[in-house]
């Protein structure tokens, strides 16, 4: 799914994944679309508490399912918490300055996977690859 679906989309989604799709699951999936990065749990329970209630013990425990039905993606930034996105098989940068992260086309790194495949004889099918650094505005800071 993409980032600008709706509700509609998400209960849509979670019936492709097998999922039975509950409010408080579509709340969930929908709240990590609506971003344009990956966010925590915290944020996705903050983001839905302006409109519902929710429990953050349930927060959590849907984004675990979702992420071990492939409905997002998680994954662990450097940052103490794990971080959701949505969206298909790609990359992210984690600031080092700021601690923001952010998701990157995997097109724009220019990975060859016909050269991993060549060099170590391994048939990539999902490239997820975790890049470090300093964003351009940490970048400027640090002169
Ligand atoms: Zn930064
Ligand atoms: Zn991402």
């Amino acid at each position: 799914m993409t980032q600008h679906d709706t509700a509609g989309a998400a209960r849509e989604f979670l019936e492709r994944t097998g999922l039975e799709p509950t409010l408080n699951r579509i709340l969930v999936l929908s709240a990590v679309a609506a971003h344009h990065r990956p966010v925590t749990a915290a944020e996705v329970h903050s983001h839905i508490l302006r409109e519902h209630r929710i429990n953050r013990v349930t927060v959590y425990r849907i984004l675990d399912l979702l992420a071990d039905r492939g409905a997002v993606n998680r994954f662990n930034s450097g940052e103490r918490a794990q971080h959701y996105c949505v969206g298909g098989n790609h990359s992210h940068f984690h600031c080092t300055g700021c601690g923001r992260v952010q998701c990157i086309a995997n097109e724009d790194l220019h990975f060859d996977e016909t050269a991993v495949a060549n060099a170590l004889n391994l048939a990539v099918s999902h490239v997820d690859l975790h890049l470090e650094g300093l964003c351009p505005d940490c970048a400027r800071a640090a002169g």
